[in-house]
């Protein structure tokens, strides 16, 4: 692999050349492949194989087509870097309550950690996950929606929209955009982005995206800051400058030495740094810091409760037969549009439609038109359907014809709507007319992939 020289020479004078022998050994070798499974889809925990700080990961032999296991499509895993799973050690180690929490996940797309942190909350608190680029928010809002869960809302806004929510979250993820230099296996076409001016200009912006959502983390809360590289300017020491200008506290995190992962340290400041050389995974950053207690007290937030309120109760009967609802769950709905959200957190939904662009909201539950409900694809993904929905099963070869909207007929005497099963796990909408079928997949969800 012919690595830039700048960047090894920086590199070396981080490391030492004897590491970064190996870590260029370890670079001509291919790519680990991990998943993180769905602990609500059916998971079964092995012993072998499995990511040290990660109980839901596990490794994988080889790379499968993952497109063509309808049970991907089901969200029943999520295809992510090991290293990244390291978020999930961070989230256990932190001293808060899930109950009560509001996190937000700044840069989220395509939103691997988004789904691990959803998939650690398992329903409880609330997760705000954002992205900037408007077609990267809409891959975040899908696969937030094949985790699940009902306590997700997906905006599409620049870090500079959320200062005004003063003090509002109790963890902040911010997963910078970065020089990629921890990709440089995974993704070759990211050593020719690399450049000294390139690393220079992502240092700029990571401080400028954390100066500008600082303000919205509470007294007392975590900002967790990540990068997939290993240049110090971009991880350690903005942490440094963070530490400087806001005073944020580093907080160290206690890791097992086994695992090989490299913690840092300059100036109270303490970092986790992995190398593919001494870990199963791609290069990855970490850093966590606390705001301290001697702020002023939040300001008074707007809110939201007319465009999007709480659904009629004259409606209900038309969705409880599509969504188990308890008392923690509350409907809300926006231009006719259904929305499963937990009841403990409908204020701070209000909170953040006042101030955000929200593109979906929990669970996506459908449109009422008239007496009846139009099931939306969200509903199909989400954990809390009502089990007794008519339900089709398909066998995999039907499966991936109805995901690549090609299945014509289904045998079954079950008319009308049904949700579509694969290995017990939903994946779609279909109306069964008896002599056809109408197929409700999204039209950008279905496979484009030749099947033989
Ligand atoms: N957290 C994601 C995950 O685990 O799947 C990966 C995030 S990726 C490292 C960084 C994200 O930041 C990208 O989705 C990118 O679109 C977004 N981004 C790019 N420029 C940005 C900016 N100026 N402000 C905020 N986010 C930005």
């Amino acid at each position: 692999m012919n690595l830039p020289k700048p960047f090894l020479e920086t590199l070396s004078s981080k490391i030492g050349i004897k590491e970064v022998i190996a870590f260029k050994e370890q670079l001509e070798k291919s790519v680990p492949v991990s998943v993180r499974f769905n602990p609500q889809k059916g998971y079964q925990k092995t012993t072998t194989n499995s990511v040290p700080w990660c109980p839901l990961g596990q490794y994988l032999e080889e790379r499968p087509s993952f497109t063509l296991d309808p049970s991907f499509h089901a969200g029943k895993y999520y295809v992510q870097e090991a290293s990244s799973m390291f978020l999930w050690h961070i989230l256990e180690s932190l001293p808060v309550n899930k109950n009560q929490i509001k996190i937000l996940d700044l840069c989220a797309a395509p939103g691997g950690k988004s789904t691990l942190i959803s998939a650690w909350l398992n329903g409880k608190g609330l997760l705000c996950a954002n992205e900037v680029i408007k077609n990267r928010a809409y891959t975040l809002k899908y696969n937030i929606s094949k985790e699940g869960h009902h306590n997700v809302v997906v905006t599409h806004n620049d870090p500079k929209d959320f200062t005004i929510l003063d003090q509002f979250f109790d963890v902040i993820l911010v997963d910078a955009p970065c020089s990629g230099e921890g990709m440089f296996r995974k993704d070759p076409a990211s050593m020719s982005e690399w450049s000294v001016d390139n690393v220079g200009l992502c240092c700029s912006r990571q401080k400028r995206i954390l100066a500008d959502v600082i303000p919205a983390l509470k007294n007392n809360g975590y900002l967790i800051y990540s990068t997939c590289t290993y240049n110090d300017d971009e991880n350690i020491k903005n942490i440094e400058w963070v530490k400087e200008n806001y005073n944020l506290q580093s907080i160290r995190i206690p890791i097992n030495p086994e695992w090989n992962i490299i913690e840092e340290h300059q100036s109270d400041v303490f970092g986790y740094q992995f190398y593919p050389h001494k870990i199963q995974g791609e290069g990855f950053f970490l850093s966590v810091v606390q705001k301290d207690n001697a702020s002023t007290s939040a300001l008074k937030l707007k809110y939201d409760h007319k465009t999007l309120k709480k659904t009629e109760n004259i409606h209900k009967s038309l969705i409880t037969p599509w969504i188990d609802i308890d008392e923690q769950v509350t409907l809300i709905d926006k231009n006719q549009t259904i929305h499963a959200i937990p009841e403990n957190m409908q204020h701070d939904v209000y909170i953040l439609h006042h101030y955000l662009r929200i593109i979906n909201c929990g669970v996506d539950v459908g449109s009422l038109n008239k007496t009846i409900l139009i099931p939306n694809h969200g509903l199909a993904l989400a954990i809390q359907k009502n089990p007794n929905i008519p339900a089709i099963h398909l066998g995999k070869n039907d499966a991936l014809k109805y995901l690549k909207k090609e299945l014509e007929l289904v045998d079954s005497d079950q008319k009308s709507w049904n949700l579509v099963c694969y290995n017990g796990l939903g994946i779609g909408w279909l109306k069964n007319l008896g002599n056809r079928i109408n197929n409700y997949l999204p039209s950008e969800y279905r496979i484009l992939m030749k099947i033989d």
